[in-house]
């Protein structure tokens, strides 16, 4: 059996727990590895590392990181389709969607090769005679991310192309389920000249996760996962004293509109709810239909569904492949079940689509006639099922979306400007779609949701993740003639 070991050093390191975690394929439901799980001593040995190696990097010049960062995006570029098949093995998803992961990945490398400009303080001559004031950006130290498995190749990129570019050493904690693309990753960068140390993998699960959180150098933690975890490590890691930025999960609303284009909403809404198998966190899992455009709408989308291609990942053909685990899989069907119970209509059932007869696949789902108290609303599936809810007016519409505890992604479907203004401006959301199903920054903005997708006061990657990995220093400097000295109690006055 493949083992999956930590990267520490620059080097692949045996676990000394005796721990390990199975890797399923799952498009075959079969074990194909076993990853270590880290104990308190290993992450002390990861910590140790990262603590040296942080010393000789924070030193480095920023010739030196973004020539490395340059070298590293090269190699990422060129082997996008080697990652893209590990990532599709180890986590479901089709070889053309992790492809499309890596690319948006490496474009936050890309905003990394440009961190010098990010880095650049600010200077004001003369406050005072003689007395200039300026700002310094300086690294924090060790920096760990903690993963979640839908992105195992883009979330890690959303946090340590930044955290490494200026100038901390980054302890990344994959999810236990699709750790190996972190660990090419962490070969490539070793490649492309990284010093060993500066990049390391700490496999593992919660056991990891609060040792890291609890040791004393590692300066701040960046999560990405469910909310219920997103809650405590942010509460565990700043009572530690930590910085934290801590992302949780979502509920995207999809809201159309009956001026809306229904063809371009039925596609926006099919590759948006049923791409990834809907184990994106930006995923549309709820349409809100207003008015006289729910029927045409729901028909559309009904008529669109046959068509999708389900299938191993590897398969050219196939578009959307299996969920992550059997467990999660029958989790997704019992979330249908149990709503048609409570009165949803399944216009499509993906538990009675025609699958692959082996591993974790579940079909497309269209749950109609939903309401805000039901369980398929209320709660993030995680997985390929539509929910539609219908109303009547667009306040009401605007007001289901503010009342949901989530707030990660949202997209309005009109052509009416003066509509979608209202819309970006009134929706409780942190990220906002215009016609744009999924609206994921690009990198030189910021990722982030509001309310219970986000704990922490910095969003994650772009200016706000230069914020998060950095600590201001101001400096104030004067060089009077010593002649001019004199001791003076009082408090410091400009003139
Ligand atoms: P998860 O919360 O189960 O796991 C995330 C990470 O936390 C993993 O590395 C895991 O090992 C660790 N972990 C799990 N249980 C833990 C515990 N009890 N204590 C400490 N650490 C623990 O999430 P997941 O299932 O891997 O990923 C799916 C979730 O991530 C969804 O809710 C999705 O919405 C969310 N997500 C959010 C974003 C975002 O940007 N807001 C992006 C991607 C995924």
């Amino acid at each position: 059996m493949r083992r999956i070991q930590h990267f520490i050093d620059g080097q692949h390191t045996a676990g000394s727990s005796g721990r390990v975690s199975d890797v399923y394929d799952p498009a075959t439901g079969k074990v194909q590895a076993q990853v270590d799980l880290a104990s308190v001593s290993e992450v002390n040995q990861v910590v140790a590392s990262a603590t040296k190696a942080a010393i000789g990097w924070s030193e480095s010049s920023l010739t030196q990181r973004t020539q490395i960062m340059f070298r590293f995006r090269e190699l990422l570029a060129a082997r996008t389709d080697e990652l893209a098949k590990v990532i599709s093995s180890e986590h479901g998803k089709v070889v053309s969607d992790a492809a499309g992961e890596v690319a948006r990945g490496l474009e936050n490398v890309e905003f990394a090769c440009g961190i010098a400009h990010h880095l650049k303080g600010e200077i004001n001559e003369q406050v005072s005679d003689g007395i200039e004031v300026y700002s310094l950006r300086q690294p924090l130290g060790v920096v760990a991310g903690i993963t979640p498995f839908n992105f195992p190749a883009m979330v890690p990129a959303w946090m340590f192309a930044t955290a490494i570019a200026c100038g901390n050493a980054f302890i990344c904690k994959p999810s236990e389920r699709d750790p190996s693309a972190a660990m090419l990753i962490a070969e490539w960068l070793i490649e492309a000249g990284l010093p060993p140390g500066v990049f390391s993998v700490l496999n593992g699960d919660k056991e990891a996760v609060d040792a890291l959180i609890d040791h004393e150098d590692v300066a701040a933690i960046s999560f990405v996962g469910s909310t219920p975890i997103a809650s405590y490590v942010y509460e565990r890691a700043t009572n530690a004293g930590k910085r934290v930025q801590a992302l949780g999960g979502a509920k995207n609303h999809m809201l159309v509109l009956p001026d809306a284009d229904i063809d371009m909403a039925a596609d926006a809404a099919v590759s948006a709810a049923y791409g990834s198998a809907g184990e994106r966190c930006m995923a549309v899992s709820a349409l809100v239909a207003v008015g006289s455009v729910a029927d045409e709408l729901v028909q559309a989308i009904a008529n669109r569904i046959p068509a999708v291609k389900i299938g191993p990942g590897t398969e050219p053909e196939a578009e959307m492949g299996p969920l992550i685990t059997q467990e999660h899989r029958d989790r997704v069907a019992g979330y249908v079940e149990r709503a048609q119970e409570a009165g949803a209509v399944a216009v499509v059932d993906g538990a009675i689509a025609d699958l692959p007869s082996d591993g974790f696949f579940y079909g497309p789902t269209l749950l109609d006639e939903v309401t805000s108290d039901m369980e398929c609303y209320q709660d993030e599936i995680f997985g390929p099922v539509l929910s539609v809810v219908r109303v009547e007016t667009f306040r009401e519409a605007i007001d289901l979306i503010n009342s949901n505890p989530f707030g990660n992604g949202t997209a309005i479907f009109t052509r009416d400007g003066g509509a979608a203004r209202q819309f970006q401006h009134e929706v409780q959301v942190g990220m906002v779609g215009i016609n744009v199903p999924i609206p994921v920054p690009v990198a030189y903005h910021s990722f982030g949701g509001w309310k219970a997708s986000l704990f922490g006061d910095t969003h994650m990657y772009g200016p706000e993740g230069v914020r998060f990995y950095t600590r201001a220093k101001a400096i104030t400097a004067r060089w009077p003639d010593p002649a001019s000295s004199q001791v003076d109690l009082g408090f410091p006055q400009n003139q």
